[in-house]
């Protein structure tokens, strides 16, 4: 079951609402359209939070660097370190 994102269509929302929140739905589940907690008007966020959580966060610089990894990017005439300390700052072939 996917989880759906949702955060205030309007106004300000309550306490649970106001900065977002995330549900667990089916995918044939109806979209909820009001706050669970307020009953204030809801709308579902566009974002896909598995995809978000999987790539993005492991495969960040930061992250790169704390497992001790390196990290390069292809500028076109060679490479340049994105992440990590180890190695030379750019290859050049
Ligand atoms: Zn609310």
């Amino acid at each position: 079951m996917p989880i759906y994102e949702y955060g205030p269509d309007g106004g300000d929302g309550c306490e649970y609402c106001a900065n977002g929140f995330e549900i667990l739905q089916k995918i044939s589940a109806k979209r909820l359209s009001h706050c669970p907690a307020c009953s204030g008007p809801v709308r579902r966020l566009l974002s896909a939070p598995s995809v978000k959580m999987g790539r993005g966060s492991v495969l960040s610089a930061k992250n790169i660097e704390k497992h001790g990894f390196t990290q390069y990017k292809n500028t076109g005439q060679g490479f340049e370190r994105t992440a990590g300390t180890k190695g030379p700052k750019t290859i050049t072939p």
